[in-house]
């Protein structure tokens, strides 16, 4: 059993030498150190057992220490954790990817793995510049996306993020010059309006020529803002990308696996995309992977023209342990009801969260799947709502003036009622 001094030594060093995500080097607040994780509950050393609205980033689908994907885990370290994926391949990738295969849209064919969704996105890119250079069309090498997006934090995926409230704004003047059309308006379930692609529609026209392809994370703008758009915009851009000859790429890493209620966004508004990148649950959130999928058509252009490969390949590609992992996590959700569960869990935030509204702080209140959002006024203090959260005993990351759930997607209802509960709590004690 750990000590008190022994928790503060080691949050000690950590602080001083452990570099978080979006933190100073030296942090004015210690980590919270986890002693274990099970199910939807994350365990910390200091003793408080708190349910996890988050799960790890929206990455841990099944919950915590399942025993099918660790189980899968260690059969595949028995027989060997990693091999290079040139010229040799193996079972679990095999596997993996004939699972995957089953439940993207029927065009994909081509799975390209990597370790990280903002590579998943690079990859992404750089294929549609393979594709348009195959094509004997060199100057179709610039993208196109909507405002208020989100795709990663590599250099690229960096260049199609917001740029202007994104979290990228220091590095503008570094950063390939990309096109920004308006970001939806109309909101999922309300009326449509077909002028919400006016911008769209005026962009492709002027640039058309020189884009290889237009990016969007389907249905949810995640990390960007939270929001919700209509299935018809999806549906008009990927036909206005076809008649303008931009290849369209789905961002499904932050939506994919069932959280938007279907098991991948698009299919919300029937899209196929040309290019589309999956990762966080793709291994159940247990172990890093992603992957970007292309079409048969994006698949036979890059390899049938010079210089016939696709130029590109990370060290750990198709790791087994890892695709042994993503396997298992396929397997859970093929073998479960997991997107009815994802209807049970939406149900729940609705009724839960709406009473939200009446707090004069609160700007919106939103629902979407297994995605729950209340948007307040003004950006909250972090550091003080998180401590509320946690004497609630819930662990969520409130982030801007947003407040989000997005529990595992296997949140049983007293689970959830719980987790609602400590958010609606620590919620109503919290003054800025
Ligand atoms: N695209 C989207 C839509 C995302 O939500 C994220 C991560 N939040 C990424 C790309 C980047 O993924 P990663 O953090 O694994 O690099």
């Amino acid at each position: 059993m750990t000590t008190q001094p022994d928790i503060e030594q080691l949050l000690a060093f950590d602080r001083q030498h452990i570099w978080h995500p979006y933190s100073p080097a030296v942090p004015a607040q210690p980590c919270h150190l986890v002693e274990s994780a099970r199910g939807v509950y994350i365990q910390l050393a200091s003793g408080e057992k708190l349910i996890d609205g988050v799960s790890s980033w929206w990455a841990v689908i099944h919950g915590y220490n399942h025993p099918h994907i660790n189980k899968a885990i260690v059969d595949q370290l028995h027989k060997f954790s990693h091999v290079m994926f040139a010229g040799l391949t193996h079972r679990a990738a095999i596997s993996l990817t004939r699972n995957l295969l089953t439940l993207v849209p029927a065009n994909l064919q081509h799975v390209f793995y990597s370790d990280s969704g903002s590579v998943a996105v690079e990859i992404a890119m750089k294929m549609a510049l393979q594709y348009w250079h195959a094509m004997g069309r060199p100057p179709k090498c610039t993208f196109a996306t909507v405002r208020s997006g989100y795709h990663g934090d590599t250099w690229h995926a960096m260049s199609v993020c917001d740029p202007q409230d994104g979290m990228h704004t220091i590095f503008n003047n570094r950063l390939t010059i990309q096109h920004f059309a308006d970001e939806p308006h109309c909101r999922f379930g309300e009326t449509w309006d077909a002028r919400d692609l006016d911008s769209v529609e005026a962009l492709l026209e002027q640039y058309g020529a020189e884009l290889a392809a237009f990016i969007i994370e389907p249905i949810v703008q995640g990390a960007g803002g939270m929001r919700f758009y209509h299935p018809e915009y999806l549906k008009a851009l990927a036909a206005l990308c076809s008649r303008y000859e931009v290849l369209l790429i789905a961002d499904e890493i932050a939506t994919g696996f069932g959280r938007t209620g279907r098991m991948f966004a698009c299919e919300w508004a029937g899209v196929q995309p040309d290019i589309m990148t999956v990762g966080k649950g793709l291994t159940g959130g247990y172990v890093p992977m992603a992957a970007t999928l292309a079409s048969a058509q994006v698949g036979a252009v890059i390899s049938q023209n010079a210089p016939g490969i696709f130029i590109h390949g990370p060290t750990f590609m198709g790791n087994p342990i890892a695709a042994a992992a993503a396997n298992a996590s396929l397997e859970l959700i093929m073998d479960s009801p997991i997107v009815a569960n994802v209807a049970c869990i939406e149900a729940q935030l609705k009724q839960g969260l709406m009473p939200a509204r009446d707090n004069p702080a609160v700007a919106d209140v939103r629902v979407l799947g297994a995605i729950g959002v209340i948007e307040m006024k003004e950006a909250v203090d972090r550091e003080k709502l998180q401590a509320l959260f946690i004497a609630n005993g819930v662990w969520a990351r409130p982030f801007g003036k947003l407040v989000y759930l997005m529990p595992a997607l296997i949140m049983a209802p007293d689970e959830l009622e719980k987790l609602i509960r400590g958010v609606m709590k620590g919620l109503s004690a919290y003054a800025p």
